[in-house]
């Protein structure tokens, strides 16, 4: 009997699978690296010629198929390996090297390529060293062409693929047959084949570094997308624990199916704004119908390892806002430094302390204007809410609008259309934007409350720190009050007040958020379903009161207990 074993790695897409592994090895090529004799430089570059035609082919259908099963946006990286095997200038210069120096069309093909790639290797930067692997698979192709070996892709439906490195091409071709997950050594988050996971809904886990060393094919496997876990040779209990979370995730889906339209109202009839927090386009496919609290942008920047261009920043949110239209959706402009490092040339002190989120668009006006013109530019629809993180002054605020002002100016001197009403609201995150909350309610058109920083600022907790992940409270009680000042705050002006941290994404807590009167809850896809019952249980005059009751504690302990035992008594009985 095998023993069970416990694998980590990146979570890179959600969702849980278990099956047979298939683990997916490539043969080494070998490239002659003789000088060729007299004569035979035609038939190398007969070769090589024949070896890109028939890549081009490949590269052209795996692109169809790909645009068929996740969109033309997420098919790019195949047009662009396309491209690179188009290019008359840099074919035209492997074949004079045939030629001039008698070596044989593979030596020369890779070498030219690890030179264009070169500039790729070396950086820091996930999005450039992406652009080497997408290099390198144009190379294997075209070598293993050239030698007329067929890639070997015999695997059995419903299987869990491992391997140390999966290209984009890869992932495309194994889900055709109906994989279930997929876990490898290499690869971000950012990595093509994450993001094809994600458009795929397959599970898969990247970076896991060694996994392609400790996996057979046809060992018994469970693959956990959401937490980063392969679980080799799981026991029979193990298998239990996941074959009852594979049915909440079913049961939550059909559950989201039934309730996705219905309205999340009370019993005593107040309705409550639920809304989804997203950070990859493809995540809408999943929730149809449903507003968008927030869109996290930073990706755009960790994706390319530097700004987008306008015109890449306008294909994303107008994508964006037809996906979600004619519900809304609040696109947050950058929120980069803190955990998301901007520049690894200074390194600070106190990240979340520093150059962050609104400090660097007020800094970087260009940048902060190239961001800005493409929401509005994207705003037509009419469902574009701009949103600033980590206000943490009036000034700021003002600061922002005067730009925002300008750049709407200068789109009406070209005439072009936007959406004249565009609200612009802002995250409060800080404590003294809390401690400012009238104020700021004068200068916003809306609050979101971001609790994940407001805790770790508030309580003096790094959000990060498993050290003190413990001192991390939701419910102590200086955040409740925190919250209540918030609402109060936004309200005095008549302004709306939603929460996109995620605590709004504990059902424990929605009868908390929703007695303290916060106007709209954000939440994770994954527990849109459960939060919505539970408002849908509950009755806003209990919530009230149970808030009322909260903000009268003075210990975390007694928060906590206070919201567990009206959850028991008042949710539970209605939602099981
Ligand atoms: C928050 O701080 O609660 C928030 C939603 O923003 P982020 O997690 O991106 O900092
Ligand atoms: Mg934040």
């Amino acid at each position: 009997m095998h023993r069970e074993r416990i694998y980590r790695g990146i979570p890179a897409s959600q969702g849980i699978s278990i099956g047979k592994a298939y683990l997916y090895t490539r043969r080494q090529i070998n490239i002659n690296t003789l000088t060729l004799k007299e004569g035979e430089e035609g038939a190398e570059i007969e070769a090589i010629n024949n070896s890109i035609d028939i890549s081009l082919k490949e590269l052209n259908k795996i692109y169809a198929i790909s645009i068929d099963k996740i969109g033309e946006k997420n098919s790019k990286i195949f047009e662009a390996q396309i491209e690179i095997l188009k290019d008359k200038i840099f074919l035209e210069g492997v074949i004079r090297r045939i030629r001039n120096e008698q070596k044989s069309a593979g030596y020369v093909f890779n070498d030219e390529i690890e030179k264009l790639g070169a500039i790729f290797i070396k950086s820091k930067n996930d999005y450039m060293r992406e652009r080497y692997s997408d290099l390198m698979d144009v190379r294997n192709r075209v070598l293993r062409n050239m030698k007329r070996e067929k890639l070997v892709s015999k695997v059995e439906e419903n299987s869990i693929i491992f391997a140390h490195e999966l290209t984009p091409a890869d992932t495309i071709l194994f889900s055709r047959r109906k994989v279930r997950g997929y876990a490898t050594d290499t690869g971000g988050v950012t990595s093509h084949a994450a993001i094809i996971s994600r458009a795929l809904r397959v599970p898969a886990v990247v970076g896991m570094k060694t996994i392609s060393k400790f996996v057979d094919t046809g060992d018994n496997v469970i693959i956990d997308g959401s937490e980063g876990i392969v679980i080799v040779n799981p026991s029979e209990e193990t298998l239990g624990v996941y074959e009852e979370k594979i049915d909440r995730i079913k049961r939550h889906e059909s559950l989201l199916y039934e309730i996705v339209n219905k309205p999340c109202r009370t019993e005593d009839g107040k309705n409550v704004e639920i809304t989804a927090n997203i950070e990859f386009v493809e995540e809408t496919e999943f929730l149809k119908n449903c507003g968008i609290g927030l869109y996290r942008t930073e990706h755009l920047y960790m994706d390319k390892g530097d700004f987008p261009s306008c015109a890449e920043q306008i294909q994303e949110y107008t994508q964006i806002s037809a996906a979600t239209y004619p519900k809304p959706v609040t696109i947050r402009t950058f929120d980069l430094g803190g955990d998301k490092i901007l520049q690894d040339t200074h390194k600070e002190m106190n990240p979340y302390l520093g150059w962050r989120g609104i400090r660097v668009s007020l800094d970087r006006i260009h940048i902060f204007k190239d961001q800005l013109k493409a929401l509005l530019i994207s705003s037509v629809k009419k469902n574009v809410k701009i949103m600033l993180p980590m206000i943490s002054s009036v000034d700021e605020v003002r600061k922002a609008r005067t730009i925002l002002n300008e750049v709407k100016a200068e789109l009406d001197k070209d005439e072009i259309t936007y959406d004249k009403k565009i609200p612009l609201g802002i995250m409060l995150e800080v404590p003294s934007a809390f401690i400012l909350a009238e104020e700021l309610a004068e200068e916003a058109d809306f609050f979101s409350i971001g609790t994940n920083d407001l805790i770790q600022y508030i309580l003096a907790v790094d959000r990060g720190n498993e050290l003190i992940s413990g001192m991390f409270q939701q419910f102590h009680p200086a955040v409740i009050r925190a919250l209540k000042k918030i609402v109060a705050g936004g309200h005095s002006k008549g302004i709306k007040v939603s929460l996109c941290g995620e605590m709004a994404s504990v059902p424990l807590a929605a009868p908390v958020l929703v007695g303290l009167e916060i106007d709209e809850l954000s939440v994770l896809p994954s527990v849109f379903s459960e939060v919505k019952q539970t408002i849908r249980a509950l009755k806003l005059t209990d919530a009230k009161a149970l808030a009322g009751r909260l903000l009268k504690m003075s210990t975390e302990s007694e928060v906590r207990q206070e919201v567990e035992r009206f959850y028991e008594m008042k949710i539970k009985p209605k939602t099981l």
